[in-house]
């Protein structure tokens, strides 16, 4: 990092250490030409990804909208609050981990029916078929068939 007071490319790390609860590093700098210090700030860049719909418009991300998504799929099934939380935290983590500032909708909704296939595979069917929008019977069978695959692959 250069200096900020007499633009030297080489400035010594002094002191580094955690604040703001271990979220940021904090550094003292040492410019090794005119002596001066300063401090920067390390943070992880936490943002989620802005939402492009299927008719190409942005929006910001909802989580409060994908939360009840998942309530509504869940609705009556043995699954508490804490798996819900859980998968909303996992989607959350996803979505930063792609690194990208814009994603399909349709992604989070790949992700969301990933969370739910694995919770309540009732749930998932609910979701899956209000979300896909079955174009036809055949679609929404080979999503049962997907369903079935992975059933056998896990016995309960
Ligand atoms: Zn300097």
């Amino acid at each position: 990092m250069h200096c900020p007071f007499c633009a030297e490319e080489d400035t010594k790390v002094i002191d580094s250490r955690l604040a703001a609860e271990g979220n940021q590093i904090r550094r003292r700098r040492e410019c090794a030409s005119c002596g001066e210090r300063f401090t920067t700030f390390e943070t992880a860049e936490l943002v989620i990804p802005r939402v492009i719909k299927s008719d190409g418009s942005r929006q910001p991300f909802d989580e409060q909208k994908m939360r009840k998504g998942l309530m509504h799929a869940l609705q009556k099934r043995p699954v508490s609050l804490e798996q819900i939380d859980a998968a909303v935290l996992r989607v959350l983590s996803k979505l930063r981990g792609t690194g990208e500032r814009e994603v399909k909708s349709r992604l989070i909704g790949e992700m969301v029916m990933s969370e739910l296939r694995d919770l309540d595979q009732v749930a998932y069917v609910r979701f899956a078929s209000v979300y896909r929008n079955f174009q036809d019977i055949a679609e929404f069978r080979s999503a049962l068939d997907t369903l079935d695959a992975a059933t056998e692959q896990s016995p309960a």
